[in-house]
């Protein structure tokens, strides 16, 4: 049986008492929101916080709304309220195909946009969507809130800029005109982490690319992007020779590693063609 080492348990209800209860307890505690991730590396020692801080009756933070112009997804959003959020999916189809192939329904009701972008797995879905939308992220601790770029986000496997005692709160999407955007991922079994996957963003005016945005993860882009490839799209009329041309500039700024999910060049493979397919579906969407 795994067990967890002991630990002490708070609950907080507002953004104020979390980071209060962070303060107190030190660098030693964490925060719980789904649990998905942290308790079963807890119960495998490989995490053991001196203390638990429960953030699932912070309401404030579970809030999909648009304001300034942007997307906003509170930290404690489920993916399964991003995946039946109408207005997600209107402006950002992305976040949709992303949240319909994360895990299964039982990990997508209790698991949360926060956790999976602090979890910071290297084969993380969100990553990789969100890193394509351009997104950024607010972070608030004891001197106050910054923001951060979610390019900037990530600053390695399972590690972030948010720092003990500080608190995700929210990602925000600028919405822009004329934007599409797509994901696809290949995983060995429904429900399974990927062995690779790409997210496409465009923004198009009179008939020209004039931004793209371009996302994978599991195989080790930095950051989760491929800005290498996005610099091939701006600009550019959008065809299928464009799309195949950022999909084999993608393949080749990663730097996947062969692993139990596949061997190397397969994964490389997949990040071409994924992001080709992922680039050909945000444009059909455009027209449509
Ligand atoms: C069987 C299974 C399959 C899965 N498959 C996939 C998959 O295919 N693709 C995918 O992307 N993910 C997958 N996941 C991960 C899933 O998305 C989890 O929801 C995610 O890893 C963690 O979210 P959580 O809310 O459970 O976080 P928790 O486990 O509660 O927390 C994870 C970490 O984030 C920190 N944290 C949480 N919220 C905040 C916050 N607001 N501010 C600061 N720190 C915070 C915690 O302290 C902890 O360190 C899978 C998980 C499982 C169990």
């Amino acid at each position: 049986m795994q067990v967890p080492a002991n630990f002490e348990y708070a609950k907080a209800t507002t953004v104020e008492e979390t980071l209060a209860l962070l303060a107190r307890h030190g660098d030693e505690a964490r925060v719980v929101a789904g649990g998905h991730s942290l308790l079963p590396m807890m119960k495998l020692r490989l995490a053991q916080p001196e203390a638990l801080i429960d953030i699932n009756g912070v309401t404030e933070l579970s809030r999909i709304r648009i304001e300034g112009g942007m997307l906003c997804v509170g930290a404690l959003v489920r993916h399964a309220e991003l995946l039946d959020s109408p207005v997600a999916g209107e402006h950002f189809p992305i976040l949709h195909d992303a949240e319909r192939v994360i895990a299964d329904p039982v990990v997508r009701n209790r698991g949360t946009v926060g956790g999976s972008l602090c979890q910071a797995d290297p084969s993380e879905d969100l990553s990789a969507a969100f890193g394509a939308l351009k997104a950024s992220a607010v972070i608030r601790g004891p001197d106050g809130e910054r923001t951060v770029s979610l390019r900037e986000f990530h600053t390695g496997p399972y590690e972030t800029v948010v720092e003990p005692g500080e608190l995700l709160i929210e990602l925000r999407v600028p919405i822009r005109p004329g934007g599409s955007s797509a994901y696809e991922k290949v995983e060995r079994r429904v429900g399974d982490w990927p062995l690779a996957a790409a997210g496409a963003a465009l923004w198009l005016d009179g008939g020209r690319i004039t931004d793209a945005g371009i996302g994978l993860t599991a195989v080790r882009a930095e950051h989760f992007v491929a800005p290498e490839a996005e610099d091939v799209l701006r600009g550019a009329v959008p065809s299928e020779e464009l799309f195949a041309e950022a999909g084999r500039v993608a393949a080749e700024h990663c730097d996947p590693g062969s692993d139990q999910r596949g061997p190397a060049d397969y994964k490389r493979h997949l990040a071409g063609e994924l992001t080709t397919r992922a680039l050909r579906r945000a444009y059909g969407r455009s027209q449509a």
